[in-house]
């Protein structure tokens, strides 16, 4: 299963995600957890994106395109991967679809979550992640059965620097000029699934496996 989950921040990609490689086996590929982890080692790559993401703009497209070829190109994805945040432009887009079909492969599927900006803005701001294993909750609609403390693991939960309401809102902004164009690009290729991502959680998990 080759999957792509599409979206705006906050709108449920990363929630959905978990549940989808937990059920089908495939890696989870997030560009947003791959630059985090390396904005945590300290590495050059990190220090590079995080100049970007602190700001809620995109990181250059050279730079994500090459993670994103290394980390397709390893043994776990030859049977299916789950592409989470990636693409967010046509250039990316354009990259993936060149790469694929260089190695015969297609993509399943592209699963599109939709929400309106000010359901988004209440997600990421009262967005919380454990620590030592990244799951993530919300303090409202998803809380943890202890505040502040991880169901799985009992790490200690944490905010995102760039879930600032000001953040947030330039990255819909982002969003809307570089991302939601991805939308016809992928309804052209007769690949789009179209989701209300307002629904509850299981529920959308639910069409999501129904249509797989
Ligand atoms: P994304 O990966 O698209 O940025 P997340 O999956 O991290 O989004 O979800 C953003 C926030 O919204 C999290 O706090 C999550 O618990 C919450 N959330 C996700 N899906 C739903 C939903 N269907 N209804 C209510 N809250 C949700
Ligand atoms: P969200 O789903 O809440 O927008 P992510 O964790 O997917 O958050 O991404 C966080 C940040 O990482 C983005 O705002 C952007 O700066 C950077 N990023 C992640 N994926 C990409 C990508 N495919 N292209 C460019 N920048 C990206």
């Amino acid at each position: 299963m080759r999957l792509v989950l599409l979206g705006p921040p906050g709108v449920g990609k990363g929630t959905q995600a978990s549940s989808i490689v937990k059920k089908y086996g495939v890696p989870h590929i997030s560009t947003g957890d791959i630059f985090r982890a390396n904005i945590k080692n300290g590495t050059k790559l990190g220090l590079e994106a995080k100049s970007y993401m602190d700001k809620g703009l995109l990181v250059p497209d050279e730079l994500v395109v090459s993670i994103v070829k290394d980390r397709l190109a390893q043994d776990d994805c030859k049977d299916g991967f789950l592409l989470d945040g990636f693409p967010r432009t046509i250039e990316q887009a354009d990259s993936l679809d060149q790469s694929l079909s260089e190695s015969g492969i297609k993509l399943d599927k592209v699963i599109n979550l939709s929400a309106d900006k000010d359901i988004l803005l209440e997600r990421v701001v009262g967005r919380r992640i454990c620590r030592t294993c990244g799951a993530t909750y919300h303090i409202k609609f998803n809380p943890p059965k202890v505040d502040g403390i991880c169901d799985l693991d009992q790490g200690e939960l944490y905010q995102r620097e760039d879930d600032t309401e000001e953040t947030v809102s330039t990255r819909i902004e982002v969003y809307g000029k570089e991302t939601r164009p991805l939308i016809d690009y992928y309804t052209n290729k007769d690949l789009l699934l179209d989701i209300d991502g307002t629904q509850p959680i299981e529920q959308i998990f639910e069409i999501i496996v129904k249509s797989l």
